[in-house]
């Protein structure tokens, strides 16, 4: 059994079910019981959301010719400064130069 797509002239696209080979190129619509045309379409060529085909082509480069990091991603080298620097009790009690 495969899908085949055909068009209303009234209500729009609907999908009818027929053995391979065997759809008519007219069907009944369900809505109106008018005739409609079969439609030739890509047959589920956009059904895979897009973060999900990037990552699978991301993995795929990745096998091939994985990136040379020269630091662990997302994690920062120097201590921050400022007024968002995290303090400790301790660091009160360290000799100041
Ligand atoms: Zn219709």
């Amino acid at each position: 059994m495969a899908t085949y797509e055909y068009r209303c002239p009234r209500d729009g696209a609907f999908d009818a079910t027929y053995p391979i080979g065997q759809a008519p190129t007219r069907a009944r619509c369900a809505t109106c019981s008018a005739e409609a045309d079969r439609v030739f379409s890509a047959p589920l060529l956009n059904a895979m959301p897009h973060p999900l085909t990037a990552a699978l082509d991301q993995a795929g480069r990745s096998a091939e010719a994985p990136e040379v990091v020269s630091r662990i991603p997302g994690r920062r080298r120097t201590p921050p400064t400022g007024p968002n620097r995290p303090s400790h009790p301790g660091h009160a009690r360290l000799p100041r130069p």
